[in-house]
Order: structure tokens, then C-alpha cells, then sequence
């Protein structure tokens, strides 16, 4: 077979394929579409997909992808909710995948984790951002915001919260944290990898881009916050709460946990009934009513040594 009809192969597969979330079929197929030279992706193994990652294997062995595959690492799911325990079980095994454009791209990468591995994270971020074709603007915002004083001055907990909501609706198509949510090289960017994903699997655009509606239950577990080394909140004063919240029904075979900024406080354990519409890869919620509050909610986890 010509490589161009492997290719279409490959991109079939991931389409289909169950081992890829979205997040991941998303970068995989920019990589392979040319316009995100190097990605990082993810690849889960079942009892309902053990063949998968043989045949993604002889894919990137026949199309000569360069890549670095971690050692496997397991991963749980919810399997059931009752009351107010999230029961979670082992279902199977992950590998992590580095796809690289050429040579070059690799050697960087392993530039990068030794960066990493000395503590020299500016560095390492700056040729992160590199590797990864992040506007310019974007990584220098990151390298400064890993500071926690600077961080808590720039921003209230609301607003921090609230850009990154408001980046995850204009950006959905790339994979950085954009500096603000009117960024202009991320906006050229999101254009591109939308137009990009559209010409090469037409079929998997249009399941990213469908608007989806479910109406549930959900369950108020923590709320998220950025901390200090002392695991103390770089906002000690709240001026809206972002929640994650858990569907108590099962969507598409799965509890979802969602991050979700609310106005009004809830305490942990609160079930509210709620509409969730989901678009790309992120959820609305919009709330009908309180209907039970917990004391609390918890997870209970049989934790397997890999
Ligand atoms: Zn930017």
C-alpha cells in the first residue's frame, strides 16, 4: 500500500477507534493533517479493545512516525453512584504517546525533560512552547503565571476562573492555555486547526462540534482552586465558586465530572437537577433546582499497584 492510502487508513481508525478520547483523536488528527508538528496523546487498552494498540503500533511503523511510548500506567472509571459515594473500579491500562514531526523534535523533547528533570522549568516551558507551535505571547503569560504572587495579584479567583471557561468556548480547537480570551495568534491558530480537522475527517468534525443535551442530576463534589507549597488557597476570599460536579446518571456509558462557575455557593454533597449541554470538549450547565443535600461527598477507590 502507498503511504497516502495508509494514512487514510490510520484516520479511519482513529475515528472509529475506542482507545482515543476525544481530546486525543483531536491532536492526532492535526498531527496528521500537518498543522501541529509534534502532540502528545493519549491510548487506553480495555478487555473491549485489546487489539488496538498492536494495529496503532504498525500504523506509526508503516507511515515511519517517530514517537516515544511510556510504560503503561493503569486507569479507573466511576462504576456506579449511590447516594452520596462515587464507587470507582480499575478498567484497564493507559500508555502515553509523544508523536514528533522529525528527528530534531525528539532531541528537543529530550531537551525538555532533562530541563525538567534539573528543575529549570522557565527553560523548559519556553522550549515546550516551542515544540509545540504555542504563540509566543501565550508561553511567556504560562512562564509568568506559574508564580503564585503574581498569579493571585493578576487575578481574583473569579476572573482566573472565568478566563479559563471563557478560553475553552473561543479556543476549543487548540490544546494551550491562550493568554487571554481575545489572544489573536490564538485566534488565527483555532482557525486553523478547525479548518484543518475539517478537510481531513470531516466525520469526527462534526461529532466534535455537535451540540449535545442531557438532562441529569448532578452532584456537587470540590471545588477547584490554585494553592500555595503549604496547600494554602492563593484566594482566601472567594468571589464565585468553580465547582466539579459529577452526572449522577451515566452519559454515553460514563459519569462525567465537570468543571462548573457558579455564583452561589453549594456545599460538597448538594444534588441538583440540571441541563448539561456539551459542545467540543467542555459542558454548560444550567441549573433547575436543589433537590437533597448530602453531608458530604466521597470516593471510594481500590487503588491496584501497577
Ligand atoms: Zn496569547
Amino acid at each position: 500500500m502507498k503511504k497516502q492510502e495508509i494514512k487514510q487508513s490510520l484516520i479511519k481508525f482513529v475515528e472509529n477507534a475506542k482507545c482515543f478520547d476525544n481530546n486525543s483523536k483531536l491532536k492526532l488528527l492535526l498531527f496528521l493533517s500537518g498543522v501541529k508538528p509534534n502532540t502528545y496523546i493519549t491510548l487506553r487498552i480495555t478487555s473491549e479493545n485489546l487489539d488496538d494498540q498492536i494495529d496503532f503500533e504498525k500504523y506509526l511503523k508503516k507511515l515511519d512516525i517517530i514517537h516515544n511510548v511510556s510504560r503503561a500506567k493503569g486507569f479507573e472509571e466511576i462504576k456506579k453512584i449511590k447516594n452520596n459515594i462515587a464507587f470507582w473500579k480499575i478498567k484497564g491500562v493507559w500508555f502515553g504517546y509523544d508523536l514528533f514531526k522529525n528527528e530534531k523534535s525528539q532531541k528537543d523533547f529530550k531537551k525538555y525533560k532533562k530541563l525538567l528533570k534539573e528543575h529549570k522549568h522557565k527553560q523548559a516551558d519556553f522550549l515546550a512552547g516551542k515544540i509545540y507551535d504555542y504563540p509566543k505571547c501565550c508561553i511567556n503569560s504560562f512562564i509568568k503565571e506559574q508564580d503564585e504572587k503574581y498569579l493571585a495579584k493578576k487575578y481574583s479567583y473569579c476572573s482566573f476562573y472565568k478566563r479559563l471557561h471563557e478560553n475553552d468556548v473561543n479556543f476549543p480547537f487548540v490544546q494551550h492555555t491562550p493568554c487571554t480570551p481575545k489572544c489573536k495568534p490564538s485566534q488565527r491558530l483555532n482557525k486553523r486547526y478547525s479548518e484543518a480537522l475539517k478537510k481531513i475527517s470531516p466525520k469526527f468534525f462534526r461529532e466534535f462540534t455537535k451540540t449535545k443535551k442531557y438532562t441529569t442530576d448532578i452532584i456537587v463534589d470540590d471545588m477547584n482552586d490554585v494553592t500555595d507549597k503549604k496547600g494554602k488557597s492563593i484566594w482566601p476570599e472567594k468571589d464565585c465558586f468553580d465547582y466539579v460536579v459529577i452526572t449522577k446518571d451515566k452519559i454515553n456509558g460514563r459519569h462525567y465530572l465537570i468543571s462548573w462557575l457558579s455564583n452561589k455557593f453549594f456545599d460538597e454533597g448538594t444534588v441538583l437537577s440540571a441541563d448539561v449541554v456539551m459542545k467540543y470538549d467542555y459542558a454548560k450547565i444550567k441549573v433547575k433546582k436543589v433537590k437533597k443535600v448530602f453531608d458530604g461527598f466521597f470516593h471510594e477507590r481500590h487503588f491496584v499497584k501497577p
